[in-house]
């Protein structure tokens, strides 16, 4: 096993990426709310949720539990409705209506400061939750091997910002009856194009939670968002009630449920960005973008298919147009929306 092997080559323009991402939520949020379809869901991503540093560089993928409390209070506000990820599967698995404005909160990887900080926060807000925890790591107190925060990996920060939830602890967050333990696999590999490794990791992370923890059939995340056909194959025949990607889109009442879309939460995110997150003005506004960047205009529409075509293919279509040199690096910079090399943790 290899350390390249716990994470994946993010592109020079992944930072640029994310910062235009932000700067895209802004701009959905001051367009008008939409209504969003009947049946429409919204799911959210959360990861480390941690006090402000006073120094050195702001944790990565991480909310501070005063800025989680604000977006919790504000989505209610905004009368949107928290729903636990099971009864969201259930209900589209009979085809029945879910509520209006609903959402799920989730979160990756397995932090102990999930349950030190987010569960008052939870409480206070009585927002269910599903944990996707890699199993493999349960009750180790070395930073996860993933973990691309400097201060986590050098140890220079307290342990509660990277230190991996205990078993103890994940009996503590169902006792509190709002959270769900899923799967985020065992040891939280890079699995593209290793399909039967996969598969075992999986039946691992899956015996984990059914021998310790009582869970059946648990929904499931993709480690850094990643996917191919052989690993969505696998999925689909271990026994997983869903399957979550980081395509940053709502769930359609008729959508795969092991395709299903989510939002990654930013630390500056607020009720106006969430919103527009949820109800679709987000990722209509990223698609607007991004097929501007790529092929010049907003109105033109790209080939039947092309989003989710490997990112090569789609360097060759922008070739073949001509497009400019300017406009060619621009492409590269905007993974935005359905982009396929957007690689959340
Ligand atoms: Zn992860």
């Amino acid at each position: 096993m290899t350390e390249h092997e716990y994470s994946l080559p993010r592109s020079r323009g992944f930072h640029l990426r994310r910062r235009l991402r932000r700067l895209v939520a802004r701009c959905a949020a001051r367009m008008s709310p939409r209504a969003a379809p009947p049946g429409q869901l919204g799911i959210l991503t959360y990861h480390r949720i941690v006090p402000p540093v006073l120094a050195g560089d702001r944790p990565s993928w991480a909310v501070t539990p005063a800025r989680l409390s604000q977006q919790l209070s504000a989505l209610r506000t905004y009368g949107y409705r928290p729903l636990p990820l099971t009864e969201a599967c259930r209900a589209h698995r009979r085809r029945e209506p879910l509520a209006a404005r609903a959402f799920v909160v989730t979160f990756d990887d397995g932090y102990e400061n999930n349950y030190l900080h987010a569960v008052p926060v939870l409480q206070r807000w009585d927002t269910p939750a599903t944990l996707f925890v890699a199993t493999g790591y349960l009750d180790t107190c070395v930073p996860f091997p993933f973990d691309d925060w400097p201060a986590a990996q050098t140890r220079q920060a307290p342990p509660d910002y990277w230190r991996p939830l205990t078993r103890d602890q994940c009996h503590g967050l169902q006792t509190t009856g709002l959270f769900e333990l899923g799967s985020h696999t065992h040891s939280h590999r890079n699995f593209l194009q290793r399909a039967e490794e996969f598969r075992a990791d999986l039946a691992c992370s899956f015996a984990v939670l059914r021998d310790e923890f009582g869970v059946e059939s648990p929904s499931f995340s993709y480690p850094f968002g990643a996917i191919d056909p052989d690993l969505d194959g696998v999925v689909r025949h271990s026994g997983a009630s869903c399957a979550l990607t980081s395509f940053e889109r709502c769930v359609a009442s008729d959508d795969d449920p092991f395709a299903w879309g989510r939002f990654n939460v930013e630390y500056d995110d607020d009720g106006a960005t969430l919103t527009a997150k949820l109800d679709g003005r987000y990722s209509a506004l990223c698609n607007k973008v991004r097929r501007w960047l790529v092929f010049g205009t907003a109105s033109r529409r790209p080939a039947a298919g092309s989003p989710s075509l490997p990112s090569t293919v789609r360097t060759s279509q922008r070739e073949r147009a001509g497009t400019s040199c300017t406009r060619e690096i621009s492409a590269r910079l905007c993974g935005l929306g359905a982009s396929d090399d957007d690689h959340i943790r």
